[in-house]
């Protein structure tokens, strides 16, 4: 959106990347069973590549590719529509060798392997990196920044927005895009405009490095099955599973910071990994000996469908969303933002948005049963 003649600046509350994108796993899976969502992740691989020649630095890209594996008769079958996918989207896709398997992933029991795929051009980026990277490209295509500085209402007059009311004063616009993560129905909300979405917890756990059992060439690998992914962390194993009970947060009990909110305590880590690790365990048999050093949780944005949530309201002119993630806001987010630059701007968007309209639900979104609807779309999300 800085690249046209639009005046665009940028409001944080804190410092950019501050959030819950510094918490990312950072997969940028392009394949994706909602062949819609491609689109929006392979422009975020287009946005690295133009951030990379405008800035003249490296963003530290690693071009690890993903595995895909299955296990089951039906995750065989869903691999082979993701196939049909990734044909229709041109995106480089191969059986992986048995013996690359073995190379990459020792760890893994391969008798257990249905079939499996490689999509050796997908990346690993750091997702803070890449997120300042965003703002710096912005910065130098006439962006100006505002960290520090907490929105604390939109306003709007006669249908139309008109400004928002920061801590530091007033400031007038005639579009705002409210891309506030979890916390964006707190600023939408308010002025009518719900956001079909609720916070809900993802976590993962890094291992103890072993860099035998671990090889830090390894691909990305996803494991419908096990509702799992893992992604090599320095000779260590970062591994997220999909828990069955994820915690849902109403939006009005959050704090300002996910500095102050504790998702899940050391006992109720080692319960979900018990409980909902016993699929991954087929697949991975030492998972229940190999050492934790860490464990990673913050709040995603989900909705009860899996969609984003991107768009106008379509009762107050220049009011936009730009949330609602699902899970995917780093590896969509050059998709993501293109999109409401050219809907900032009147533009005919890049790809179909039909799906992600902001008031496709008449759910109240601050009800238990709307929130826990979104957790469960969650616990159910099987691929990356
Ligand atoms: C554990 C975990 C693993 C994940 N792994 C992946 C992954 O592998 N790949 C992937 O694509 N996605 C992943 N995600 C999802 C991804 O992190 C999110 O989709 C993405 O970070 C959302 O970005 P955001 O900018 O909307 O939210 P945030 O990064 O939380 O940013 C929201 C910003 O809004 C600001 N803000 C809020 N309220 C106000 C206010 N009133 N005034 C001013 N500023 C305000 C906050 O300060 C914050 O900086 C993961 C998420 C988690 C929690």
């Amino acid at each position: 959106m800085s690249k046209t003649e639009v005046g665009v600046t940028l409001v944080d509350r804190g410092a950019v990347a501050g959030q819950n994108t510094s918490l990312a796993a950072s997969l940028f899976t392009q394949a994706r069973s909602k062949a819609h969502h491609v689109p929006l992740v392979k422009e975020t691989y287009h946005a690295i590549a133009e951030l990379e020649t405008l800035m003249n630095e490296k963003l530290g890209v690693q071009k690890i590719g993903t595995v895909h594996i299955a296990s089951s008769v039906a995750s065989t079958e869903s691999q082979n529509e993701l196939v049909t996918i990734a044909n229709a989207h041109h995106l480089a896709v191969e059986d992986a060798p048995d013996s690359s398997i073995e190379e990459w992933f020792p760890w893994l029991d391969r008798t257990k392997i249905q079939k499996a795929i490689l999509f050796p051009a997908d990346i690993y980026v750091d997702s803070t990196v890449l997120t300042r990277a965003y703002v710096d490209g912005a910065k130098a295509n006439g962006a100006r920044l505002l960290p520090s500085t907490n929105v604390e209402k939109i306003v709007i007059k006669n249908n139309q927005v008109r400004a928002i009311e920061t801590e530091f004063g007033t400031l007038e616009c005639d579009a705002v895009v409210d891309a506030a993560g979890c916390w964006s129905n707190l600023i939408s909300a308010p002025v009518g405009f719900q956001l079909p979405m609720a916070p809900v917890r993802s976590l993962y756990w890094i291992t103890e490095q072993d860099k035998q059992l671990f090889p830090p060439n390894q691909p990305v690998c996803i494991m419908p099955d096990a509702k799992a992914y893992t992604r090599p962390e320095h000779g260590a194993l970062l591994f997220g599973i999909r828990d069955s009970n994820c915690l849902s947060v109403k939006p009005q009990l959050l704090p300002n910071s996910m500095h102050d909110i504790k998702l899940v305590t050391d006992m109720e880590q080692f319960d979900i990994l018990e409980q909902d690790g016993k699929p991954l365990e087929r697949l991975f048999p030492e998972l229940y000996s190999v050492g934790i050093k860490h464990v990673v949780s913050g709040l995603s944005s989900y909705t009860i469908d899996g969609e984003f949530v991107i768009g106008e309201s379509s009762s107050v002119k220049g009011l936009f969303a730009a949330t609602g993630c699902s899970g995917a806001g780093v590896a969509t987010s050059g998709g993501i933002g293109r999109l409401i630059s050219e809907l900032v701007n009147d533009e005919l968007p890049f790809t179909d948005i039909s799906r992600f309209k902001p008031d496709r639900s008449s759910e109240d979104v601050f009800t238990d049963s709307f929130i826990r609807k979104c957790a469960l779309m969650r616990s159910g999300k099987k691929d990356g």
